[in-house]
């Protein structure tokens, strides 16, 4: 059993891409602190994603902590579809063109001109001149000037390197997809095969689509204790006109900054992460805050100061995870970049600026809540190290790690699902029993075993929690020293 090496509550949420695939990679980004491998079906053939899933359960299952799998579906998003790389600058003019256009044509004007395809087809007839194209999270932006049979012309506004894949968003137009395409259920079923954990869906609208999409999902996967939970990613307009709705509908949900940035305005990107993380925290739903996060280290083996902030920010806020896109997917820095993200969590934590009591407060409260809050001011009272729980579908454990404890949070469970899933929410270490064991016995095999892995120490308070009194059942609440 291996040590933990950073101690941290926020969970770590990582892209894995050519850079984070290998078995060994993954075991030094494990014990560098990633909870939760990304698979972004945006990128990838099936086979690497099938070959590198493995790879992440072989390198969980060697460390001795769950790893859990995201499955994040691409949903209507346009790409460029770039043969080689193309350098634009402002003032100059380019010539943009869908898939839909005759191929050896496009070759053609490519000679002379500066061509940039997109790979969605019939995309150039939803365009209007004065629309802007962002390209890759809005780094480069061009205005289209003129529309021409069947491609535009537009000037570059801000330059750089357009290369193959890459993002594009275009703010005014309609994109002529649905909100789930035919890729993505192509995607979603090999994803329901390979048993993830998570689906991402991208560029949600509303609540209905997470209903549908679950709808869809049981289908496939009759069981509910084996359905994968959804992350709505939070990335358009409409998504925030919509947040109570979604919130109700969602497992979990994911503030997608690259997006967002450009749908809404950028100088509120921050105002709007707050106001997604209290909303969602409130609503008792796991929160991921992605994108660029240590973009710089992508390249560098330091992040800047801003970087370091904006992971400050985001832990002192209580977000459940924080994710590395780039970084960790085709970076130079895989491994450094999930122990940066660790630290930074760690010492925001240490420090007093994340004791902030107002994000207790639910937007309902059960017999539940209120078990799990008198356990969080039972263990703050004592100034308990850790507090211990079983719980089979993991909604226990999350009520307690809503209140976001100082004490360590380990969980007990007898479904593989949920100990996976469990990986994503705040301060939750989860313990897997497989077979005929009672609660009480599992919960003193997760303390042993809490011990073994350097999460508990001689001499600290464990509260354990036992039972309910829902219907009459005892409730017991004990603190015991560990010897
Ligand atoms: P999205 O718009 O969904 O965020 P993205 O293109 O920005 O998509 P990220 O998930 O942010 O993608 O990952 C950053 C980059 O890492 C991608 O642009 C891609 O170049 C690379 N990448 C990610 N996953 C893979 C993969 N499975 N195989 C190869 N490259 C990948
Ligand atoms: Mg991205
Ligand atoms: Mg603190």
């Amino acid at each position: 059993m291996q040590k933990e090496i950073i101690k941290k509550h926020t969970k770590i949420v990582a892209t894995l891409g050519p850079a984070s695939e290998t078995v060994e990679i993954l075991e030094n980004m494990i014990r560098a602190g990633l909870n939760v491998a990304r698979f972004n079906f945006s990128h990838g053939e099936y086979e690497w994603h099938e070959r590198v899933m493995q790879n992440v359960r072989t390198a969980a299952k060697n460390v001795g902590v769950p790893v859990a799998i995201l499955a994040d579906l691409q949903g209507p998003r346009v790409r460029t579809h770039m043969e080689k790389e193309l350098k634009i600058e402002q003032g100059e003019t380019v010539r943009i063109f869908d898939v839909s256009y005759d191929d050896a044509k496009i070759k053609k004007n490519a000679q002379d001109e500066k061509v940039i395809v997109l790979d969605c087809p019939e995309i150039i007839k939803e365009l209007s001149i004065g629309n802007e194209i962002l390209i890759e999270d809005g780094l480069m932006k061009v205005r289209i000037v003129d529309i021409v049979e069947g491609y535009a012309i537009a000037d570059v506004i801000d330059g750089g390197l357009v290369k193959n894949h890459k993002g594009i968003n275009i703010p005014d137009a309609r994109i002529p997809l649905p909100t789930v395409t035919k890729k993505d259920y192509d995607d979603l079923a090999f994803a329901l095969a390979h048993d993830v954990d998570f689906v991402a869906m991208s560029f949600v609208r509303d609540g209905q689509d997470i209903v549908d999409l679950r709808k869809h999902m049981k289908k496939i996967i009759v069981d509910d204790m084996q359905l994968p939970k959804i992350v709505s990613k939070i990335e358009c307009k409409e998504a925030l006109n919509n947040l109570d709705g979604i919130l109700r509908a969602t497992d979990a949900v994911m503030i997608a900054r690259g997006d967002l940035g450009i749908e809404a305005n950028p100088s509120r990107i921050t105002i709007l992460e707050k106001d997604i993380l209290k909303k969602s925290i409130s609503h008792l739903r796991p929160v991921i805050v992605a994108t660029q996060m240590l973009a710089s280290m992508e390249h560098n083996a330091r992040p800047t100061r801003a970087e370091v902030a904006d992971v400050t920010n985001a832990v002192a806020d209580h977000t459940d995870a924080v994710m590395l896109s780039g970084e960790s997917s085709m970076g130079k820095y895989p491994v450094e970049s999930v122990r940066t993200m660790a630290q930074v969590a760690s010492e925001t934590e240490i420090s007093p600026y994340d004791d902030v009591l107002e994000a207790m407060s639910l937007t309902f409260s059960s017999e539940e809540v209120n078990v799990a809050h008198a356990t969080y001011d039972f263990s703050r009272e004592l100034d308990a190290q850790a507090i211990v729980i079983f719980s089979e579908s993991g909604y226990t454990a999350r009520l307690l790690s809503h209140f976001r404890p100082d004490q360590t949070i380990l969980v007990a469970t007898n479904n593989q699902k949920t100990y996976n899933q469990l990986a994503l929410a705040w301060g939750v270490h989860s313990f897997l029993f497989v077979g005929e064991n009672s609660r009480r016995e599992c919960i003193d095999k997760t303390i042993e075993e809490a011990k073994d892995r350097g999460l508990l120490h001689t001499q600290d308070l464990v509260i354990t929690v036992l039972g309910s009194t829902k219907a009459g059942k005892k409730l017991e609440l004990t603190g015991t020293r560990i010897v």
